[in-house]
């Protein structure tokens, strides 16, 4: 039977409406997985389980009003095991809108409750850019988890000397405490990334060594006595060992001179236990003008006499530059050379 003329102009209508819809969707679909697509510049999300927990901005400044109740120990916002890997590149624009409660200069103070510690974070650094934001961008949610009132504080080795990583650890502790009143000082190396956030960055009755199980070393400890890495200790236990040395000039020694001024000081080491104190480090060569320092069997065999004369006591040192970032505080700073 032939069709009628009405007939064939209502089925090309239909056709025509069909085809829209599915225009339609086909364009609602590509705008949605495009803004997922976009993260970072990288076709994959970072993992999940250590995307910074989004928290509405505080609705106040928050030092203006303290509560008065003390963050719980442990603290309820912990989640455990992480995933940390440094494949995907990091932007530090995303980092800062992913943490908008961390204040200028890197200051974060929880707002619901009195954090247990105050406590500054310092990371010796010279000329390693790439491996800050991977810290920033994992530490800082956990930081904020753990409910620390804390500051970041990056101390850059200005110059072209050798590097020296117990002086800059010096200088971390003197320039935080000309800033807030930190009774805790955590320093780590800027390519160390905990594995599990029930690793706190705190102080304990003891001077803590944190990076208890690195990848580097098959997630053990090298010796019994290994200090490196990330190491946390009170106000008071930093003072009573006249703060750390600030001749270990080029890789090696200075942790291990530390843990003797520790011990003969008549303290020990805490640390977390071996699966919580799990931690990555970022793979790299050897930095320039960080060659290993042939002294420092012969230096950390004298720790007990040079202790008294090296350390915060003797400490001199110029402020290049001081710049004040979202994330972190970098402090420029002229240390001196070997011969100085
Ligand atoms: C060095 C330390 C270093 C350790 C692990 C020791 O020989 O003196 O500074 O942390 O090896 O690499």
């Amino acid at each position: 039977m032939k069709e009628l003329p009405g007939a064939s102009l209502q089925k090309a209508c239909r056709l025509l409406v069909c085809f829209c819809v599915l225009h339609l969707l086909a364009v609602v679909f590509y705008y949605l997985a495009g803004s997922t697509l976009s993260f970072q510049g990288s076709p994959e999300p970072p993992p999940r389980s250590l995307a910074p927990s989004r928290r509405e901005p505080a609705t106040r400044p928050a030092d203006l009003s303290k509560p008065d109740v003390d963050c719980p120990d442990p603290s309820p916002l912990l989640v455990g095991p992480l995933r940390v890997e440094f494949s995907q590149s990091i932007n530090l624009k995303n980092v800062e809108n992913d943490n908008p409660e961390v204040r200028d200069g890197g200051r974060y103070t929880p707002k619901d409750c009195k954090a247990l510690q105050k406590v500054a974070i310092i990371i010796p650094f010279r000329n390693r850019d790439e491996h800050l934001k991977y810290w920033l961008y994992y530490l800082h949610p956990i930081l904020q988890r753990q409910q620390l009132d804390y500051g970041i504080y990056v101390i850059n080795q200005g110059g072209e000397e050798t590097f020296n990583r117990a002086k800059l650890l010096n200088i971390g502790f003197t320039e935080a405490l000309k800033e807030y009143d930190y009774d805790c000082f955590v320093f780590s190396d800027v390519d160390l990334i905990p594995m599990d956030d029930r690793n706190i960055y705190k102080c304990y009755s003891q001077p803590r060594h944190l990076s208890v199980s690195m990848d580097k070393f098959g997630f053990r400890l090298p010796y019994n006595q290994y200090f490196g890495g990330v190491s946390a200790l009170s106000k008071e236990q930093f003072q009573k060992i006249n703060g750390f040395p600030n001749n270990y000039w080029g890789w090696g020694g200075e942790d291990d001179d530390i843990y003797n001024r520790l011990v003969f000081k008549g303290m020990g080491i805490s640390r977390p236990d071996a699966s919580i104190g799990k931690c990555r480090m970022i793979r790299h060569s050897r930095d320039n003008k960080n060659e290993p320092n042939p002294q420092r069997f012969n230096k950390i065999a004298h720790t007990r006499e040079t202790m008294k004369s090296d350390g915060l006591n003797t400490l001199t040192y110029t402020v290049v530059k001081t710049d004040k970032f979202r994330l972190y505080t970098k402090i420029t700073v002229d240390i001196g050379s070997p011969k100085s």
